[in-house]
């Protein structure tokens, strides 16, 4: 009945332990080759040798979410929504009866909130391979607040496939609703496309947007793996992904 399922005793000790460190936090290196000193939000810690008060001044007029240089000008850039686009997850509080997970995420020691069944949608391990292999950068950008999405990536990256991570706090709030804001990330628009089961998430920025429907518990979805054959195969066939996304999806 649960053939999916693979919590066992392990991996719940895993899901416990202290999450590996992300090797994609900006560091004093990064922020020294940047024309700015202070980045903050989301994965970013902040990292500076300045004084506290000159770290204030430049709070205010630095994006939150600058990314670090790509690591090759050649690689496009690939925004993941986490939350039923790639896994479903329900906190334990919900679950009633059964239900097929393949794997639980714990709050951190510390740290509010509930263990989370997870499902991954399916094709996600082979997606993610497929993408990182096909040279994109591929950055997880959720609405999601990090306590819980970091547990989650934990487990669901393990091979570090993942290049950055960007949470609730890089989102812009605009008329109550979080919006993904990709122009102001530090990457190339024309090279960068955001796959979300939200369009709203990414109307700033629509021409860029890839669609895809919510994922709760279907088993039989096919939508990671007719991305990965379709738009993901030919893309690179346009100079320019929105000319892709428009002539794929009809943005
Ligand atoms: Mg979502």
């Amino acid at each position: 009945m649960f053939s999916r399922i693979t919590y066992n005793r392990r991996k719940k000790k895993e899901s416990m332990a202290e999450p590996k460190r992300n090797p994609n936090v900006i560091t004093k290196e990064h922020v020294s080759n940047l024309p700015c000193t202070v980045l903050t939000g989301a994965n970013h810690n902040i990292a500076t040798t300045k004084s506290k008060s000159s770290v204030k001044k430049h709070i205010a007029s630095v994006p939150r979410s600058l990314l670090p240089p790509l690591s090759s000008p050649n690689k496009k850039t690939v925004f993941l929504d986490l939350d039923k686009t790639l896994i479903h997850s329900i906190p334990a509080s919900r679950l009633i009866g059964s239900r097929n997970y393949d794997f639980v995420a714990k709050p951190l020691l510390g740290c509010k909130g509930d263990e989370r069944y997870v499902l991954k949608r399916p094709f996600v391990d082979e997606f993610l391979r497929f993408l990182s292999e096909s040279d994109f950068e591929i950055v997880v950008f959720t609405a999601g607040n990090e306590e819980y999405a970091s547990t989650v990536l934990d487990i669901l990256d393990r091979d570090g496939l993942i290049s950055h991570r960007l949470y609730r706090d890089s989102c812009k709030e605009i008329n109550g609703r979080r919006v993904k804001d990709l122009s102001c990330l530090g990457r190339d628009l024309k090279k960068g496309v955001i796959v979300d089961d939200k369009p709203k998430s990414y109307s700033l920025q629509p021409e860029n947007g890839i669609p895809i429907s919510p994922f709760t518990d279907d088993l039989g979805d096919e939508e990671l793996k007719k991305l990965m054959s379709g738009f993901f195969t030919k893309c690179h066939e346009f100079e320019d992904l929105r000319d892709a996304v428009k002539h794929y999806f009809g943005n």
